[in-house]
């Protein structure tokens, strides 16, 4: 008997795991395998993953190619912890990285691995634009998410995530995401209005930081003209962009960058959930090699270099990102799932749909039919989640390595929850 075939009690996470848990609520049995696009409980049961580890596992879950990698290099001895030192999987990544993703793409970025999740690399981003600029105050969005740390937790939007921090977050001010107003507003009156005021009580801001489709906001998508106009802006202001791609990067929208589409060029950008291709932590903060103003161990972290993740970010860049293919696939799947939520849309009252790629949101009306569908969902072998204000949005994000097959599959169990819920 292997450990993956013990028995494991729910008592065990109940009586001894902290309240904060959270996606173990959503998805109630204990999990133990998972390949591809399916999960496996311990009682044999199947479940299409439409969630992809909330999009760490753009390539789905124990693909073959980076698995073959990681068990050659762990084999081998390769290194696993080492700090930030030199190592050939770091190497090798950079080069993969620089090579086959930044050149072609006409970016020339420095890259900073920080502390090895998201959170990090916002932290990382804000303190250095704080550094390069002398200014202390970050302008975000309404409904962004940037993490959980205090820096992170100042420039999300959320009030129960923000309540949690207990201390006041300050030096952030919030501004309209793109159709805030429903399109009554013109882009960015506020905005340029307050910049303008010295009587508008708005320091100086440092940078701007935002998503261009917000994840956990409710899938809320910035058209590429407003991107446009706010990486415009953040020039004649001279203020710092910075994209935070930690969830829409890696291909979730089609391109590698989710901003490639709008054709800005960010001054800063955050990666990782999919960086490292298998699911392992590793974080990128990218930034223009003019603001690498930072001293050696200003910015620090025990776990920077992450190396077996750096052996399957590598395998992933290499096996995906040569050429468009992956790319291209996943338009083509986005547009399968918008074709399916739009159907269910005509059919239904108070249900609308929206996103970019192969990240797909079906917006309730009434906010907690979203939680019921997903339950439904969950009963009949598929994970998905609720994103928005106030959870009314079933976020879709499976692997982008997903069949059609079991991409239909999926959509099928959906529209049946749905049906039982609202119809
Ligand atoms: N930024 C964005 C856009 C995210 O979606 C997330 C996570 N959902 C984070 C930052 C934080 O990442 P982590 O949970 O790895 O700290």
């Amino acid at each position: 008997m292997t450990l993956l075939d013990s028995t494991v009690d729910d008592s065990v996470f109940t009586q001894h795991e902290s309240d904060v848990r959270s996606y173990c609520r959503s998805w109630p049995t204990v999990f133990n395998r998972a390949s591809g696009s399916w999960l496996t409980d311990v009682s044999g049961r199947q479940y299409l993953d439409f969630f992809a580890g909330a999009g760490a596992l753009n390539y789905g879950h124990n693909n073959p190619l980076m698995k073959s990698a990681l068990i050659d290099y762990i084999s081998d001895d390769g290194i696993t912890h080492g700090l930030d030192m030199a190592t050939v999987a770091k190497g090798r990544f950079i080069e993969a990285f620089t090579s086959t993703v930044l050149e072609p793409r006409g970016l020339d970025y420095k890259i900073q691995f920080p502390g090895p999740t998201g959170t990090n690399a916002v932290e990382a981003a804000l303190k250095l634009a704080r550094k390069v600029t002398g200014r202390e105050s970050i302008i975000s969005f309404t409904n962004a998410f940037h993490g959980m740390t205090l820096g992170s937790l100042s420039v999300t939007g959320n009030s129960m995530k923000r309540a949690g921090a207990g201390v006041p977050l300050v030096h952030a001010t919030p501004m309209p995401f793109d159709n805030y107003f429903g399109g009554v507003m013109e882009d960015f009156a506020w905005f340029e209005r307050v910049l303008d005021d010295s009587g508008s009580g708005l320091n100086r801001p440092a940078a701007v930081i935002v998503e261009t489709v917000q994840g956990e906001g409710g899938v809320n998508v910035a058209r590429a003209e407003w991107l446009r106009a706010l990486a415009d802006l953040c020039r004649r202001r001279d203020i710092l962009l910075i994209v935070d791609d930690v969830q829409m990067g890696c291909g979730r929208t089609g391109a590698f960058f989710s901003f490639e589409e709008a054709g800005i060029t960010p001054d800063i950008v955050t990666l990782s959930k999919s960086i490292s291709g298998y699911g392992l932590p590793l974080a990128l903060t990218l930034f223009r090699p003019d603001l690498d103003v930072w001293t050696p161990g200003e910015h620090n972290g025990t776990f920077r270099g992450n190396n077996p993740a750096f052996v399957t970010a590598t395998a992933a860049i290499e096996n995906y990102w040569r050429d468009d293919v992956l790319a291209q696939d996943v338009l083509a799947k986005g547009d399968r799932i918008h074709e399916a939520f739009t159907e269910l849309g005509n059919r239904f009252d108070g249900l609308s749909t929206r996103g970019r790629g192969m990240v797909r949101g079906l917006v309730f009306d009434e906010a907690t039919a979203a939680g019921k569908v997903c339950a439904s969902a969950f009963e009949a072998g598929l994970l998905a989640e609720t994103s928005g204000p106030s959870d009314e949005v079933v976020k879709l994000l499976p692997p982008l390595t997903i069949s059609h097959e079991d991409l239909n599959t999926g959509l099928e169990i959906l529209t049946d929850s749905v049906k039982e819920v609202i119809g």
